[in-house]
Order: C-alpha cells, then sequence, then structure tokens
C-alpha cells in the first residue's frame, strides 16, 4: 500500500477552524469505511484498528446495523423511558440473556454509564466513598473524571467530586486499607485500557470481591472498552469468574452509534422513579443498531473470534519481541492488545500510518490495537507482521 501525504481540504480546514479544539488532530479525513478498512478524502485505504476507539466491534457499514438502522428510522426514533417501546425492550432482554444483569439503565456514552454506576453505589448504599486505582479511565464527566487517575485530565478541573480515592491496581493490602464501611463502591477496569492495557490478575479481582462484600461496598466494573466480545469474552469478568455487582457498557454495545447501559444484579433494589434520567438514552435508534450487534456478535460467535486472533496475536509478538531493546511487555486479552515501548509510541504510529494501519496509543509509550473483531485473517496477519517490523526498525 502506497499512502499519499496527508492533504489539506475542507473538512479538516473547517474542523480545524470550527471545532472546539480538544482533539489533537491527525491530519486525516475519513469518508468512508468497510468491515475493517477505512478510506480517506485522498482515496488510501487503512486497515482501521481504532474502530472508533474499540466501538464499532463489527466492522464498519455492518448490514444489519445499517438495515436495523435504517427500519427504525422509518418507524420511530424519539421515544423517551416514559414510554415502552419493542424495540427497546427486545434489547433489554438481549441484555439481559448475554450478561446476566437484571435490570438496566440505558444512556448514551461510557462516561455516562459510569456516572449512573457511581450514582446508583451512593444511592443503594447511602454512602460517599468511591474507591477507584492508578491508571484508570472512567471518562471526562465530572463525576467519572474524579474516578480517573491521570493528572492531566484531572487538574485543570479541580476540585472533582470528593470522597474518591485512588490505590495501586492490582495490590490486595492497599485494597484492604482503603474499602471501608463507608464506602459505597469500588471501581475498576477488568483490563485498563486507555491506562495502558492491563489485565488483572484473578487473585486480584476475587480479593476485591471478598473485601467489598464483607465491607458492604459494591463492586463496579467499567467494561466500557472490554464488554461485548473485545476481550474474547462477552464480558471481561468472565475471564475472571468475579461478578461486579454494577456493570458499565458503552462503545460496542451498538457498533458505534451512541449508547451505553448500566447494569445492575439481581440482588438490588430498582432505581427510585425520578432518580435518574435521560432524554435519548435508549431511544429506539440505538437500540435497533445495538439489538442489531448482539444478535451479530452471537450468531458470528465473535467472542470466540476475538480470543482465537488475539491470543495468536500475542504469541507472535512474545516470542519475536521478548528480550527486544525497544519494548518492556507486550499485554493483552482477547483484542485488546498493547505492547509498551522503551520509548515514546508516537512516531511508531506516525510509521503505521503511513504504512496503513490506524492504531491507537495507551498512555506515551504503549501501542494499542482494537480492530473490529471480524477482521479478517489475511488483514490481522499484515497488521501484526508490519507492527513487528516496524517496531523492530
Ligand atoms: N470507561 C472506559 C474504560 C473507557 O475506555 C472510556 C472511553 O475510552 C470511557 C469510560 C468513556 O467513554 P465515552 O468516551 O463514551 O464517554
Amino acid at each position: 500500500m502506497s499512502i499519499q501525504p496527508p492533504q489539506t481540504n475542507t473538512a479538516l480546514e473547517t474542523e480545524e477552524r470550527l471545532g472546539s479544539g480538544a482533539y489533537a488532530l491527525r491530519r486525516l479525513t475519513l469518508v468512508r469505511g468497510e468491515g475493517a478498512r477505512v478510506w480517506d478524502a485522498a482515496g488510501n485505504e487503512y486497515i482501521d484498528c481504532i474502530a472508533g476507539h474499540g466501538a464499532a466491534v463489527l466492522g464498519h457499514a455492518h448490514p444489519a446495523v445499517t438495515d436495523a438502522l435504517t427500519r427504525q428510522a422509518a418507524q420511530l426514533i424519539a421515544c423517551p423511558g416514559t414510554f415502552a417501546n419493542e424495540t427497546r425492550a427486545r434489547l433489554l432482554e438481549r441484555l439481559h440473556t448475554v450478561s446476566g444483569f437484571a435490570r438496566f439503565f440505558l444512556c448514551n456514552s461510557g462516561a455516562e454509564a459510569v456516572e449512573g454506576a457511581l450514582k446508583a453505589a451512593r444511592l443503594f448504599t447511602g454512602r460517599a466513598g468511591i474507591v477507584a486505582m492508578h491508571r484508570a479511565f472512567h471518562g471526562r464527566t465530572m463525576g467519572a473524571l474524579s474516578a480517573t487517575a491521570a493528572p492531566k485530565y484531572r487538574e485543570p478541573f479541580e476540585p472533582l467530586v470528593p470522597h474518591v480515592a485512588h490505590i495501586p491496581f492490582g495490590d490486595v493490602a492497599a485494597a484492604d486499607a482503603a474499602i471501608t464501611d463507608e464506602t459505597a463502591a469500588v471501581i475498576l477496569e477488568p483490563v485498563q485500557g486507555e491506562g495502558g492495557v492491563h489485565p488483572a490478575t484473578a487473585e486480584y479481582l476475587h480479593a476485591v470481591r471478598q473485601l467489598c462484600d464483607e465491607r458492604g461496598a459494591l463492586l463496579i466494573f467499567d467494561e466500557v472498552q472490554t464488554g461485548f466480545g473485545r476481550t474474547g469474552a462477552w464480558f471481561a469478568f468472565e475471564h475472571f469468574g468475579v461478578r461486579p455487582d454494577i456493570i458499565a457498557l458503552a462503545k460496542g454495545i451498538a457498533n458505534g452509534v451512541p449508547l451505553g447501559a448500566v447494569g445492575f444484579a439481581a440482588h438490588l433494589p430498582p432505581l427510585p422513579t425520578g432518580s435518574h434520567g435521560s432524554t435519548f438514552g435508549g431511544n429506539p435508534l440505538s437500540a435497533a443498531a445495538a439489538l442489531a450487534t448482539l444478535e451479530t456478535l452471537e450468531r458470528e460467535r465473535l467472542p470466540e473470534r476475538a480470543a482465537r486472533l488475539g491470543a495468536w496475536a500475542l504469541d507472535e509478538w512474545r516470542r519475536c519481541l521478548n528480550g527486544h531493546r525497544q519494548v518492556r511487555e507486550v499485554r493483552g486479552l482477547g483484542l485488546m492488545l498493547g505492547i509498551e515501548l522503551r520509548s515514546r509510541v508516537t512516531p511508531l504510529l506516525k510509521r503505521l500510518q503511513a504504512r496503513g494501519i490506524l492504531a491507537l496509543p495507551a498512555g506515551p509509550t504503549v501501542l494499542r490495537l482494537l480492530p473490529p473483531l471480524t477482521i479478517s485473517e489475511g488483514e490481522w496477519a499484515t497488521v501484526i507482521e508490519t507492527v513487528l517490523d516496524e517496531v523492530r526498525q
């Protein structure tokens, strides 16, 4: 693949001029996508291992999602939670079946799902304390940001929500000291994503589960990034045999159409009427996209596929990169993979982009891949080999 140099075009100029400025623009205008490929305005083709920050689990322009959206758009889009709707009801049934959670609050994003989870934990326990983890990323709204760890995201917005403590991820003694009878909830990502692709150990999650149970705190898993097959199971908690009381979901749930969900375990009561709400949350359009996404994930056994493709890539990378002077560690679970370098990752991301592969950072030194779970074996082999080639430069 020969990539043309980035071009100034109308969309890029306009976004630079009228966009908020919040995003570091890659100077690439994406025009269309199909499966694991996207095309830019100059006609260059890329294998997309960003996939809408992990949202497009089925790949771009999946016909099942396109059909579901088209049909629902012609029928009913706006239908708030005060009315019932057949499409939303079918989605709730499906979410219950695939996750085992008893009730769901539907919202529009990952940060909102985390907000809902934190609010519910305070409501159910009557306590204020939240214990979160070092390296955690939970989103950018004030509550979610308060549980996020990185000072660069937090400090410009302080003071944040009080009574949130951060402890080292994986340290049982620190959890033992931090979880008290004033703790409403512990929140963690079973595989930390933005913080560098760090899977938890089963021992740690079991210990935290036990401490929460002993002290009357709720356990929240933020599976916004790890949910819906990403890690090679429907949900990452399945790998560890530990169920949270509350789960936050978004990203892959509707293949990139905005939707989030908070799932509540059966032992928790329903939310009191009026305690939470959302104008758009669970509207029939996003519900239709989610239903089509969940049906396709199940029919095409995509979580299993993610497990197989991810295990192969990890083996290849570990075999070829172990002991390499540029590489600190190779980590991941399913199709959520990271290579921690001994130097900054940005030059590597640029070289990959120039060779037709879009990849993400996870902090300053980690390369992260979140491809669609439908990526073909040939595309995936190209990605893994190109990354190897470039890391070894
Ligand atoms: N939680 C986790 C684990 C995430 O990875 C993200 C986004 O990357 C969020 C929450 C926030 O999601 P959103 O950007 O949809 O608000």
